[in-house]
């Protein structure tokens, strides 16, 4: 009986059927990772296999596994949830549940699974991998399979996916949907703010997370919450007092609105529940505000992905593959994480037992032990969350000789987070006792003066002027292109007229190019010796020393969400393409993280510049595209153009050269957001980093408090830039590099990290490689 079952037919040697699944509970961006994995196990040679439902697809086998192509996954970048369906499976969680998957995938000839979901996904499936042979055994025991069939399946070879939008697991900084379920809860909380603020309200909030606070402390961090109840970190035993004299502290010292978060999980010191209703209830009893609760509930599992998730999904879903292709018998399974900037893989077991002992330690009111396990960065943004809302700094100050005068100022063109990062530097400096001083307008508005008065907007911050800057787009202390160097002498004598004691510069290239020239005129004006950290904020993310900078981050979301329009619209007449031009100047990182984010067919940067010929190939493969096209619906096409990929080619040009050459087959049109690029509110996610990195600074510059000029100036960390380097934040010399890392005339890194991400997004949308140009 056994042998009427009909097997697939073997691969070619080194090439697999790999099976993608997504499980659990939906995640923005687990399209994302399925597209990428569908397209990258099809460039590597092998084939696709797409599981509906979850485990119940492989459980039950038949339509359920479907065979996927290229075109299956055009488009998936855009849409949200999952497409491939998800489920919980029960008959899964038992062997024989499990037995019946392991028939379907031996005779569909499936060899490798990447599964996509949360904890409990991934447990399932490293417990289907450890049964594995035994699984097979018993299928041949049983005579389900013949030893001749089972012979090429010895091993299951799986990877993970982290798909879940609460961010619980440990071992990596952030899951596939995380970012996106924040960017909702944002949305909702700006919503909310601004009627509490007309009607003076309290709001308390409740969010996701039954064991993790991750969302609750991230919104709070954005949206500059007043209070924060999260799972792992309860409040201190009399948190009733805690909470509302903080509260009441806000409101005297002028804030007309009151924002708690709470996420589902929370509960005190020995485990009893804190509801949002108690938390209600001591709002309006204990302080007579006028409180409502709002319960987010499911938009938080919202919608389609942002730019982030987009990013991560992909190039997650392309390592996978990978992984699953270098994987050797007996190499464990691993999950995709991303420390910081960097994709890694991690063991599958170990994340999943951290995981496990994070509840386990709650449970166990060990708090400080559930803390340890989450990431450092948790741990970070938690300190930084209650620099920015407590008022009561009698126990932070530092002695007198060691409290600074912190300039703070901003440069070039406005950027997502540079408002969040001076509001969180505001209050970093008042709790240690230091003076923040805003220089309105960048340097010339810091030198202005007017019959040699100075009349520069030099102003001390007080708490409630920053307090409302948390979400705010734009500059609030006003920024500008202007450099020092326009006038030296008198920027050096503002600095010791206005008793400047270090200085946080906040912007792009402009800024990078500031903190040069005041680091150089060291030598002519003791009024620099003192320390000095630029924060790059700029959309274009071309600032050396760093691999991101606040700002790109809402710069991708404004481009993706415009591209998303424009392609509905090319795909509602089916056959237009659009070519649209991005910011960035002579870096094509916006260019190619949107293209990436997007799925866009081709990338013109300015690295690479444009060809005639590889103009030809792309049209080629345009032609090729479109004839493919059966009446799908998301069928709209996008190639993007970095504003300065090429003096001829223009976006205009290369529009009209498209339509021209198409023979009357398709349209192409061109457009240019411009400075929609800009963002309006900033993206939660250069919010967040912004209040890090600006506390970061701050603490940074504090250790040169009470230290000489000479001592300051031979330090080449005085001048320095904070940014993220691969799997770590650090601050880099300046004096380093503008020397060795700057390319001064193309204003951009020499060296740009995500070059090699550029051929991701030409494998994905299956761009004509140069040696198969024409
Ligand atoms: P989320 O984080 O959204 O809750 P999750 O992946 O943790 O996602 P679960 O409901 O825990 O979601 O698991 C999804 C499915 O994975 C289950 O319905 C079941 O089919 C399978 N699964 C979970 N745990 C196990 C296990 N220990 N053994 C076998 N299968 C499991």
């Amino acid at each position: 009986e056994a042998a009427s079952i009909e097997a697939a037919p073997a691969m070619p040697k080194g090439k697999k059927r790999i099976g993608i699944m997504t499980s659990g509970g939906d995640a923005p961006g687990m399209n994302g990772a399925v597209r990428a994995v569908v397209r990258t196990t099809i460039a590597m040679g092998c084939e696709s296999y797409g599981i509906y439902e979850g485990y119940e697809g492989l459980v039950q086998g038949g339509d359920m596994i479907k065979q996927m192509f290229w075109e299956d996954v055009r488009g998936w970048l855009s849409e949200g949830g999952t497409l491939i369906g998800t489920a919980r499976c029960m008959s899964f969680m038992q062997r024989p549940g499990r037995l019946q998957a392991a028939k379907n995938m031996i005779t569909r000839g499936i060899d490798a699974l990447i599964i996509c979901g949360g904890d409990g996904s991934l447990t399932g499936a490293d417990k289907f991998r450890d049964e594995w042979p035994s699984l097979v055994a018993e299928l041949v025991e049983r005579k389900e399979l013949t030893a001749e069939q089972v012979e090429p399946f010895k091993h299951l070879n799986i990877v993970g996916l982290v798909g879940s939008i609460d961010n619980d697991m440990s071992s990596t900084d952030a899951t596939i949907g995380c970012y996106s379920s924040l960017q909702r809860i944002c949305q909702a909380v700006d919503f909310i703010d601004a009627t509490a603020f007309s009607h003076q309200r309290a709001f308390v909030i409740e969010v996701m997370g039954r064991h993790c606070g991750w969302l609750a402390l991230m919104a709070g961090v954005s949206t500059g919450a007043d209070f924060v109840f999260l799972p792992e970190k309860p409040p201190a035993e009399n948190w009733e007092e805690d909470m509302c004299m903080i509260v009441k502290k806000h409101r005297e010292l002028g804030k007309r609105k009151t924002i708690v978060i709470v996420a589902e999980g929370a509960h005190d010191l020995e485990l009893q529940k804190i509801s949002p209703t108690k938390v209600k209830d001591l709002l309006s009893k204990k302080l007579g505000l006028d409180t409502r609760i709002t319960t987010l509930g499911h938009v938080q599992r919202g919608g389609t992905a942002c730019a982030y998730d987009r990013m991560l999904s992909t190039l997650q879903g392309v390592e996978a593959v990978k992984a699953v292709l270098d994987a050797k018998p007996d190499t464990p399974s691993p999950i995709i994480a991303i420390i910081e900037n960097k994709i890694v893989r991690k063991p599958l077991l170990e994340a999943v037992k951290l995981t496990n002992e994070v509840a386990d330690a709650i449970a166990a009111k060990d708090f400080a032990r559930a803390m340890s396990l989450r990431d450092a960065e948790f741990a970070e943004y938690h300190a930084a969350y209650m620099i920015t809302t407590q008022t009561d700094n009698s126990k932070t100050l530092l002695p007198p000789e060691k409290r600074m005068r912190v300039g703070i100022i901003h440069v070039g063109a406005p950027a997502g987070g540079m408002n969040a990062t001076t509001r969180a530097a505001v209050a970093y400096c008042l709790s240690r006792g230091h003076t923040p001083v805003a220089l309105h307008n960048g340097f010339p508005g810091l030198c202005r003066h007017h019959d040699d008065e100075p009349v520069g907007s030099v102003r001390e911050v007080q708490w409630l002027d920053a307090e409302n800057w948390a979400s705010k787009g734009g500059s609030e202390i006003g920024t500008n292109r202007g450099l020092p160097s326009e006038d030296i002498e008198k920027t050096a004598w503002c600095f010791e007229h206005y008793k400047i004691d270090a200085l946080f510069l906040v912007g792009g290239f402009e800024a990078f190019t500031s903190l040069s020239e005041l680091r150089k005129a060291r030598r002519d004006f003791d009024a620099f010796k003192i320390p000095m950290v630029i924060l790059p904020a700029t959309v274009s993310n071309n600032v050396p020393g760093t691999e991101y900078s606040i700002g790109s981050d809402t710069c991708l979301n404004a481009l993706i969400d415009y591209c998303d329009a424009i392609k509905q619209s090319a795909s509602a007449s089916r056959r237009r393409v659009f070519v649209v031009e991005t910011q960035g100047g002579a870096s094509g990182y916006v260019a190619t993280i949107a293209g990436l984010s997007i799925g866009a067919l081709a990338v013109y940067i300015p690295e690479e510049g444009i060809s005639l010929k590889m103009l030809a190939a792309d049209i080629e493969h345009l032609k090729k595209s479109f004839a493919k096209d059966k009446g799908q619906t998301r069928a709209g096409k996008i190639i993007l153009r970095n504003e300065k990929a090429s003096k001829t080619y223009t976006t205009e040009i290369i529009a009209n050269m498209i339509r021209e050459e198409s023979g009357g087959r398709f349209e192409s049109r061109f457009a240019v957001p411009g400075h929609v690029q800009q963002g309006g509110t900033p993206s939660p996610m250069d919010r967040v980093r912004a209040v890090r990195f600006g506390v970061k600074s701050l603490q940074h510059l504090e250790t040169y408090a009470g230290k000489s000029k000479d001592e300051i100036a031979a330090d080449p960390m005085s001048a320095s830039v904070i940014g993220i380097r691969g799997a770590k934040v650090k601050f880099s010399p300046m004096e380093r590099i503008e020397k060795e890392e700057t390319d001064w005339k193309d204003r951009r890194p020499k060296d740009e990290f995500w070059m090699e991400l550029k051929d991701t997004v030409d494998t994905l949308s299956g761009r004509p490689r140069a040696d198969q140009w024409p």
